[in-house]
């Protein structure tokens, strides 16, 4: 006999963080583990952590303070702290939280399940059968089918913490595909630092792969992040196009829209050849949803330059935008060499600069739609509506009785502002 084993899965920064995170609930409900909400309440606890800025750093310190204390109270408690403030070397991490009893490095190609029998010592625990485990997950789910980055961004601390780039096999993230999809998920977004590299390793293109995944019965949808705009092929755009389940939804970083700055951090791109890029993505993929991350105020950013960010917006006209502050990270090239001189004051007016340009047209772009008839996967109900995305990535709300989670329905769009639309369920036409 087993006393339930009370599991607390944490997670914060990226959807891989979120992936990951996912996976380990799975294994540790296949050991018997239930989910417990309150950290207090846990047996097991695990934190997917993330660093790619402070702010995020810093949840994640709180929420060890927080185990600390608890941990004085139930020192039975077992603590993993994953993701990627585990560094290679974490005798200091080690030193700060004592109470932790393992690190998960995100440079481990350690399958789940062998990380958690690792760190249970679980060999004794009765494994339950996978079918008696099942429970409904979410409708869109993330699946991450390439770790790392072979790329040198200046700013970024990512593949320090990450290691080199490596794909799964396709076999491998058909399985987990298959295995989401038996269980209520309609979508999936295939996740890697640089997921139009996967396969640069095993020999199978991110196209094929998603050719591979169509076929599974029951999965609606495909989606992929994060593109980076040097590695996105012609045959990946024809994927798009020519694949149904495959959404016209590409998130593709620019960072800044200027060469200089560009170049100092080491993007390997110029501002003329990603606006290249997306026009023979636009002309290949009809009805593309495109969005971008930004950084503002990196080391050295000039008035102009921050204006050239500016008009490069105005220019290629995103959909989203997802705007940043620059944050030094120890250890990268940036931190090392120059000094992070745009002052907080300034980085923040360029922050909200950039939120007013970018609301105003994405307003023009969502406006444009009113009037059309969208597919939308329905997602849930919030403030009692039901909600859901179209295939190019957009939130839309509308009323319906029936809750119809994880079904694809036409909706006519009624309103718009600049990050949702609001619709009204069109009624099948009788047969
Ligand atoms: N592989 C992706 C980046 C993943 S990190 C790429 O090719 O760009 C997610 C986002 O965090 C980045 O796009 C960047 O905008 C932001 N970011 C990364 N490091 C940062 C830093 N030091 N300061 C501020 N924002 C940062």
């Amino acid at each position: 006999m087993e006393i339930p084993l009370r599991y607390h899965v944490w997670s914060i920064g990226c959807q891989m963080n979120t992936a990951d995170a996912r996976r380990m609930s799975d294994e540790l409900e296949l050991y018997g583990g239930e989910p417990s909400e309150q950290l207090a309440d846990a047996d097991v606890v695990v934190l997917y952590s993330c660093v790619v800025r402070q702010a995020a750093q810093t949840k994640v310190h709180n929420e060890l303070e927080r185990i600390r204390h608890l941990k004085r109270r139930r020192p039975g408690m077992r603590v993993a702290l994953a993701g990627c403030m585990v560094e290679d070397d974490t005798t200091a991490l080690a030193h700060q939280y004592p109470f932790i009893d393992r690190f998960l490095s995100p440079k481990l190609d350690l399958p789940i399940r062998d990380q958690v029998f690792d760190f249970l010592d679980l060999d004794e625990r009765y494994r339950l059968d996978p079918e008696d485990a099942e429970r409904i997950h979410g409708i869109s789910q993330p699946v991450t089918v390439s770790q790392g980055c072979n790329r040198r961004c200046t700013y970024c601390i990512i593949p320090f913490r990450r290691g080199p780039e490596r794909s799964r096999h396709p076999r491998e993230i058909r399985r987990e595909v298959e295995s989401l999809v038996r269980r209520g998920t309609k979508e999936v977004v295939l996740l890697g630092q640089i997921v139009d590299r996967y396969g640069r390793d095993t020999g199978t293109t991110l196209g094929e792969l998603c050719a591979e995944i169509s076929q599974i019965d029951g999965l609606e949808r495909i989606r992929f992040l994060t593109s980076y705009p040097v590695d996105f092929d012609r045959p990946l755009m024809e994927a798009v196009a020519s694949l149904p389940k495959v959404c016209e939804d590409v998130n593709l970083p620019v960072q800044a829209g200027d060469d200089t700055v560009l170049r100092r951090m080491a993007r390997g791109y110029k501002v003329d050849f990603y606006e290249r890029l997306i026009e023979e993505m636009r002309s290949i993929i009809p009805n593309l949803g495109l969005s971008t991350d930004i950084i503002v105020g990196f080391c050295g950013e000039t008035e102009q330059q921050f204006e050239n960010t500016l008009a490069l917006l105005e220019r290629v006209r995103f959909d989203v935008v997802h705007v940043a502050i620059y944050s030094p990270r120890p250890g990268t090239a940036s931190a090392s060499l120059w000094p992070d001189d745009v002052p907080r004051e300034e980085k923040k007016r360029r922050l909200h600069e950039v939120e007013r340009v970018q609301a105003r047209i994405a307003t023009e772009i969502n406006s444009q739609l009113i009037g059309t008839r969208q597919e939308v996967l329905v997602e849930g109900t919030r403030q009692a509506k039901r909600y859901g995305r179209t295939r190019n990535n957009k939130l839309l709300f509308f009323e319906s009785d029936d809750p119809l989670a994880g079904r694809l329905v036409p909706v006519e769009v009624t309103q718009a502002t600049s990050w949702s639309l609001q619709g009204q369920l069109c009624v099948p036409a009788a047969a």
